[in-house]
């Protein structure tokens, strides 16, 4: 590349020549013959490989209590693991629960309980409600989209800002209407944007009068503990402010370890009221005679405490901060300057939020496909798949190794700018 102008400012002849020069780039890319992959968030092989100590545990069948862990019962969850997940959320121990390996599951368990039994303070079950309705911050994380609309959940986009959810936009919304029952939110390094929910925001969320009387926030903190920096920023208190604003029931908070021990063999967590947590143990009860409570205690065993977790969780960030930075590198060095693409640099999380030229997004996609690059589909961050404005790429970079990172983002960038210049020619 050889100016930094806005693409968009080029004469046409300049347009002309670029685009020549920059599809050239293109087809000496497609000749690497590259195989990488930036679609989803999964733990690098390093990553999984902090916690092999787990292979190896637990040393004993029996809890801190002298309960036999082999056994069935004890539907909460271990004692112990319940405390290091109260610790790392924020919430009394006494408002957990600790589950299966995935948090996913537990979200959809809310759900679904929701739609055929309704919550402590629904009127009915939310299935015999004519419709009901979520809001969805956009962009979001595709499987809680893709899980409303499996369960035929209308969906009601807002946008995200770098504090959270525009409370504005959530506050129009469930005012008057009775049928927007819930809303999504990853409050801390939110899944794709990096954006982390400001305590301001989770107050008014937390307080705001809404038209249901049953509605939910699903919390899904999944990357509460995943700092990319040394600021171990804190979440918002989502429970203590919702109880406090008199609405104790709205949230109810999701976690798990899948990106801090194993992504298929983590424990995952949900924390509520006494309420909530009871009527969700009610539902379990017939779904389930307990939780694997020894991999319960290996993690147990192999944090110790909560600070056992924090410890660990610095030697990720060693391993994908870097990958992170090879990111950063990449768009920074091909593309400020031409107006024609912005992206976040994430402090937490799993991902960097790509908004190419409108209109483009689908193109790059292709683009970096045909040359050996795969990239989350466009749209995916939005309800449906559907990105109105053709812009957002979700970038994964944590599982390539770095030299594939550092690869297929160069790769990204020419990709990007290609969309821009062919768009820019039309
Ligand atoms: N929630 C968010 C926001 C995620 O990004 C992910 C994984 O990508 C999950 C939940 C999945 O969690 P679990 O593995 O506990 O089901």
């Amino acid at each position: 590349t050889t100016s930094a102008a806005p693409l968009s400012a080029l004469s046409a002849d300049d347009l002309a020549a670029r685009l020549t020069t920059v599809r050239a780039a293109y087809d000496e890319l497609k000749a690497q013959g590259l195989k990488l992959d930036l679609t989803r968030g999964k733990p690098g092989a390093d990553q999984l490989d902090l916690s092999n100590g787990l292979l190896t545990l637990p040393t004993t069948y029996l809890d801190r209590s002298g309960t036999d862990t082999r056994n069935y019962g004890g539907l909460e969850g271990l004692a112990e693991i319940r405390e290091i997940f109260a610790d790392l959320l924020g919430v009394d121990v006494a408002s957990v629960v600790a589950g299966g390996n995935s948090s996913l599951t537990m979200m959809h368990q809310v759900l679904t309980a929701l739609l055929l039994k309704g919550g402590p303070d629904s009127p009915r079950p939310w299935g015999q409600e004519p419709v009901v309705k979520f809001i969805c911050p956009v962009p979001g994380y595709d499987r809680h989209f893709t899980m409303l609309a499996e369960l035929g959940i209308e969906m009601l986009s807002v946008p995200m800002t770098p504090d959270g959810p525009d409370p504005v936009a959530v506050r129009a919304l469930v005012a008057n209407d009775p049928s927007v029952k819930g809303m999504w939110i990853v409050p801390t390094y939110a899944n794709p944007t990096g954006a982390v929910c400001s305590a301001e925001v989770a107050a008014e969320l937390m307080a705001m009068p809404t038209a249901a009387p049953d509605f939910r926030i699903l919390w899904d903190n999944a990357y509460a503990v995943h700092h990319l920096t040394d600021v171990e920023t804190k979440s918002a208190d989502a429970l203590g402010l919702a109880a406090a604003s008199g609405h104790p029931n709205r949230p109810i908070m999701f976690a798990s370890t899948s990106k801090i021990t194993f992504a298929g063999a983590g424990v995952a967590a949900l924390a509520a009221s006494p309420e909530n947590k009871a009527w969700y143990l009610q539902r379990l009860n017939f779904a389930a005679i307990g939780p694997d409570k020894i991999n319960q205690l290996r993690h147990v065993e192999f944090f110790g405490d909560a600070d056992g977790v924090r410890a660990h969780m610095r030697k990720h960030r060693a391993l994908i901060a870097p990958k992170f930075a090879a990111v950063e590198d990449a768009l920074s060095s091909r593309l400020t300057g031409l107006g024609i693409a912005t992206w976040t640099v994430p402090t937490g999380g799993y991902f960097v939020n790509l908004d190419v030229l409108d209109g483009t997004a689908s193109r790059v996609v292709a683009l970096a496909k045909e040359a050996g690059i795969a990239l989350t589909p466009a749209g995916s961050a939005y309800p449906h798949g559907n990105d109105p404005d053709d812009r957002n790429i979700r970038l994964a970079p944590t599982y390539p190794v770095l030299d594939e990172v550092v690869l297929a983002m160069a790769g990204v960038a020419v990709c990007v700018e290609l969309a821009a210049l062919e768009k820019l020619s039309a």
